[in-house]
């Protein structure tokens, strides 16, 4: 685990994040890159580096995200249109931060469902 990594800090408010929601498992705040209208990380706030980490005892924070997620889906209007839920892992995966966060995509089409390497 490391309590260090840039999004426990964003969880901390140790450091600056537009924060969309926040309770006790659970922290949602928008990307700094946006890859689409709405593009906000949904982060447990126990810091899991990557999927390969989880164990029985995450299941009720992890199961948590899709329950936020489809909060805020509904919150930013593009719960009818539809949306994409990512979590990247590791290098193949594309992951960047190591603490698990899922990524909700939406207001546009997503296209396809993922890009093959040029
Ligand atoms: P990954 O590739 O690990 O699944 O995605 C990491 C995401 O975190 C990227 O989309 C990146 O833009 C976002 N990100 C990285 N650093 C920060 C930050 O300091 N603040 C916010 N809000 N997002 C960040």
């Amino acid at each position: 685990m490391n309590e260090d990594d840039i999004f426990a800090k964003i969880i901390r408010r140790e450091i600056p994040a537009d924060i969309v929601f926040q309770d006790d498992r659970v922290t949602a705040f928008r990307d700094i890159s946006p890859q689409a209208p709405t593009h906000i990380l949904i982060v447990p706030n126990k810091p899991i580096p990557t999927v390969n980490d989880v164990t029985e005892a995450d299941e009720a924070d992890l199961g948590h995200l899709f329950v936020v997620a489809a909060t805020l889906a509904q919150r930013e209007g593009i719960a009818e249109n539809g949306y994409r839920l990512i979590v990247n892992t590791n290098r193949d995966g594309g992951q960047v931060v190591f603490h698990v966060h899922m990524h909700l995509l939406g207001g546009r089409p997503m296209g396809r469902m993922v890009a093959k390497p040029a």
